[in-house]
C-alpha cells in the first residue's frame, strides 16, 4: 500500500494551496477530491458551452431552491469554487477584533504572493454610458 506523509481532503483554494506547500517542503502528499475533473481541452466552448444561459445551461453545478428565500448554488469539482468564482481579487479593508491579534497589514505580503502567483491585474473601470 502507497505511504503519503500528508492527505488534504478537497483541490479547492484552500486543499490546494495548502497541498503545494506540503510537497514544496519535501513531504509526499495525497490530495482527495470527491468532484470529477474538467480539463480545459474537453470542455465544450462556444455554442455548446456548460454556461449557456439562452439554452438552460448554467454551468458545471446545481442550482437548489431550499426553501422560499435560499437559494444553493453547487456542486463539486476538482479546483473547488475556482471552477466557477468570478476571479475577482480584493483586499480586506481594515478590521478589528479578529483573533490572534492579526493586523490588516500583516496580510499584505500574502496578499502580494497571491496576487503575483495568479496573475492578477487591474481592469479599467466601465465607460460610463451616455444618459439620455
Ligand atoms: C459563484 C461564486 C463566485 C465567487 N467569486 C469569487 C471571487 O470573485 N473572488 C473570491 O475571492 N472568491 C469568490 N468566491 C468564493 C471562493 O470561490 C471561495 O471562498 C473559495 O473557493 C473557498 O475555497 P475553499 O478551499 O475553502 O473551498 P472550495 O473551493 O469549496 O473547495 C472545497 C473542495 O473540497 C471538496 N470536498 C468537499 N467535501 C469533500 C469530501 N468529503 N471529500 C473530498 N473532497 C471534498 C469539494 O469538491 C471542493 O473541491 C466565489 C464563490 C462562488 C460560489
Amino acid at each position: 500500500m502507497k505511504k503519503f506523509d500528508a492527505i488534504v481532503v478537497g483541490s479547492g483554494y484552500g486543499g490546494a494551496v495548502s497541498a503545494f506547500r506540503l510537497a514544496q517542503a519535501g513531504l509526499n502528499v495525497a490530495v482527495l477530491e470527491t468532484g470529477y475533473e474538467h480539463k480545459a481541452p474537453n470542455m465544450p466552448r462556444g455554442e455548446a458551452s456548460e454556461w449557456n444561459p439562452e439554452a438552460g445551461r448554467f454551468g458545471p453545478h446545481t442550482v437548489q431552491h431550499l426553501s422560499e428565500t435560499v437559494t444553493a448554488w453547487r456542486d463539486t469539482a476538482v479546483g473547488g469554487g475556482s471552477i466557477v468564482n468570478a476571479a475577482v481579487m480584493i483586499r480586506k479593508d481594515d478590521f478589528e477584533n479578529w483573533p490572534g491579534c492579526i493586523i490588516r497589514s500583516a496580510l499584505d505580503p500574502y496578499y502580494d504572493l497571491a496576487e503575483r502567483m495568479l496573475g492578477a491585474a487591474s481592469i479599467a473601470p466601465p465607460a460610463r454610458q451616455a444618459t439620455a
